[in-house]
């Protein structure tokens, strides 16, 4: 038994859970992880990745030097190997970073750079990202990988109830007297939660309804498992509403006391019938109409969805008939109710919080809004850009038509996680520069001029917010590899470095001790954060924003008074057709998604144990489409769609419905994002990762 000389806690680097850890440390090394029993949220539960996950902090591959592209200023751009770069001293890569990002910026304007920042990345990383993005470079262009996960939960909770964090808290889950899982493989994305909601069935009686095409592991316990078609789920959703209009289960107080435009959304669900919506996602009426009646009479009932219905033309859309389901049942603004996105990366809640959004400043605070950019102004002492910036994806086409002429990217990885690879890659190659900041060499950085490496998350001190709006603490446990830095750190020197090349008078204000003081310096200008500091954090585990003030205790749930729109907003919809279509050609339904070993683009789960359980692009077929083609479980075939091809192994299943496969995302030898079309949600403008049309074919 190996003896730590140090044991640090922290908050896991995976998902939205944010799981406690205890890392066990000796001669500078991780080499066991536990779960402290007594502290939120996971009281002593871990998942795969976060016991055995975390070993890609020591992993060879680490960034240790700052790099600079051998061929630097050719064109077009090509993708290289680690071969094609050298090593550079952090002057010089910071330097020449702020030379050309300021060249940029003199001769086209700060609109012309658009940057990504983090959901791995901290709280204070982010904050001092953006301040960099706004305050220096001029503009808002800044988004991260929310707008490819929950941006449609945000959107069509904003039009709703004017929020759009997760409702209630992971504590209340064992709690629940009845809830909807929708579009979450919560076993797989999300484990430790999985735990509480299973929990709440098996040893609390709790009645479980789960919409989804999949056959995943929340269905073994549920009372009602609707399998809808893929891209049906509004049509779901809607009948729902109208057995509960229609039946009289809705909740006539909260209704008069709290919501408007009940009449008219009311009238809007007349032909949603339960048979109407059977004719669309093959759903047995009495199946929805049983769920229905589960979710409206239960005492407390909340629901929980992930990306399975985020990631649709129609995100926005189902978002928003969630949010009408809670607001005529009443089921918001109480414990065990409420309207829960469970969010993915550990941080991406955190990222949003923190202003890595192209519409607003920290705290969700509007950049087109005088009085808030005012307060900005005079606290960074400089002139802000009033415009709203670009999204992610508005990026990519303003890149291609030439109004975009670099990028800066830090801790994400567009060249896995962006639909239509190949169009994204043409993108990427006529870029006139690229600035990464990562901590591995990944598909992005193939591409990059410069890199500058990072710590991770075990080398440094910070926050994360987990997906329940819960502020945590990281702790250094181990040294840095090489000369990585902080992204912090790295942050205020280029941002220092980037106001003297573009002359500026007054600096808008980098120099921070430690993250504290970044963080000490956001909560000041973000009421929701006023009352959260390290030094709390340190005596408390973790603080749910909204928290005002040092004696209020935080917000596990929210809306009990009322919503930030003031009254819910019940929002009549048009059901709509999905972007793509199987045909004779493409006769496939392709869905995307995460399996339980491995994390987003595989980063970091593929170095480290986790790889060894799961090492292989997989595909999964129904037995009858493997009969129908003559495959066997096993073989490699190839998955083709109108935008590209790869070959992966077969897992023949019943888990997938006939007609429709499934791929996980993480394998770059197999990306599926290059078969995905880029269609996206028209308000939340996110891309339909859930429904490309696809052939198969057995390869020899
Ligand atoms: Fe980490 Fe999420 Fe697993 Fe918890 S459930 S250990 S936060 S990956």
């Amino acid at each position: 038994m190996i003896e730590a000389q140090e044991v640090v806690r922290s908050t896991c680097p995976y998902c939205g859970v944010g799981c406690q850890i205890d890392m066990y440390i000796k001669e500078d090394q991780i080499f066991r992880v536990e779960a402290p029993f007594d502290v939120a949220p996971n009281f002593g539960r871990l998942c795969a990745k976060g016991r055995f996950g975390i070993d890609f902090v020591q992993h060879p591959s680490r960034l240790k030097k700052p790099l600079i592209r051998k061929d630097i200023g050719e064109s077009p751009r090509k993708a290289v190997g680690l071969e094609g770069f050298r090593e550079a001293t952090w002057e010089e890569a910071l330097d020449l970073a702020a030379e050309k990002l300021a060249a940029i910026v003199a001769q086209h304007g700060g609109d012309a750079v658009g940057t990504f920042c983090s959901a791995k990345a901290t709280n204070e990383d982010n904050y001092i990202f953006q301040k960099l993005v706004r305050g220096v470079l001029g503009t808002n262009n800044v988004d991260h990988c929310a707008r490819l996960c929950h941006a449609a939960s945000v959107a069509g909770l904003q039009l709703t109830i004017g929020s759009s964090a997760m409702s209630n808290s992971i504590a209340e889950m064992k709690d629940l007297d009845a809830f909807i899982v929708t579009g979450s493989n919560t076993t797989e994305t999300h484990p430790v939660i999985s735990t509480f909601l299973r929990e709440a069935v098996v040893r609390n009686g709790a009645k479980l309804a789960v919409i989804d095409p999949r056959q995943i592991e929340m269905t073994e316990f549920a009372d009602h498992w609707l399998r809808q078609k893929p891209g049906t789920d509004v049509a779901i959703f809607q009948a729902m509403a109208h057995v509960i209009v229609h039946e009289e289960l809705y909740n006539s107080d909260f209704i008069d006391d709290r919501t408007e435009g009940f009449g008219e959304y009311a009238k809007s669900l007349a032909d949603c019938t339960p048979e109407w919506a059977e004719g669309l996602s093959g759903v047995p009426a009495d199946q929805i109409r049983d769920a229905a009646r589960m979710y409206a009479n239960a005492e407390r009932a909340a629901i929980y969805w992930g990306m399975g219905i985020s990631q649709s033309v129609h995100g926005t859309d189902n978002a928003v008939s969630l949010a009408n389901l809670a607001l005529i049942t009443g089921h918001i603004g109480k414990p065990g109710t409420g309207l829960n996105p469970l969010r993915g990366q550990n941080n991406v809640q955190g990222c949003s919080d923190s202003g890595g959004l192209p519409n607003v400043f920290p705290g969700y605070q509007l950049v087109n809004d005088p009085d808030i950019r005012g307060k900005f102004e005079n606290d960074w002492g400089i002139q802000l850009n009033p415009d709203v910036g670009l999204t992610t994806m508005e990026m990519v086409d303003a890149a291609e038509q030439g109004g975009i002429k670099a990028y800066f990217v830090m801790g994400e990885n567009p060249m896995m996680s962006e639909p239509d690879l190949r169009h994204a890659r043409h993108v990427m190659a006529s870029l006139e520069f690229v600035l990464l900041q990562d901590i591995f060499f990944n598909e992005t950085a193939e591409y990059a001029d410069i890199i500058l490496p990072a710590t991770s998350f075990a080398e440094k001190a910070g926050t994360f917010t987990n997906s329940d709006r819960r502020v945590q603490l990281i702790r250094p446990a181990v040294p840095a590899p090489g000369e990585a830095r902080d992204d912090w750190v790295i942050l205020s020197e280029l941002a220092q470095r980037l106001e003297t090349e573009l002359g500026r008078e007054e600096s808008a204000g980098f120099e921070f001790d430690d993250p504290s003081a970044i963080w000490d310096e956001m909560a000041r200008l973000t009421p929701d954060f006023q009352g959260i500091s390290h030094a709390r954090l340190q005596r408390e585990d973790g603080v749910h924003w909204p928290c005002p003030s040092e004696d209020h205790p935080g917000t596990p749930y929210l809306f009990e008074d009322d919503f930030p729109s003031g009254r819910g907003r019940l929002t009549p919809l048009d059901y709509r057709p999905s972007a793509e279509l199987p045909n004779d050609e493409y006769p496939f339904i392709l869905s995307t998604g995460r399996v339980l070993y491995h994390w987003h683009g595989g980063t970091m789960t593929r170095r480290s144990k986790l790889e060894d359980i799961y090492p292989e692009p997989t595909v999964e077929v129904h037995p009858n489409d493997a009969e129908n083609l003559g495959i066997a479980a096993g073989d490699w075939i190839k998955v083709r769609s109108r935008r590209g091809e790869i070959q992966v192994r077969t897992l023949v299943t019943e888990r997938s419905p006939t007609g429709t496969v499934f791929i996980p995302f993480h394998f770059a030898e197999a990306a599926a994002n290059e078969l995905t079309l880029d269609a996206r949600d028209p308000q939340a403008k996110i891309p339909d990762y859930k429904m490309s049309a696809v052939a198969l074919e057995k390869l020899n």
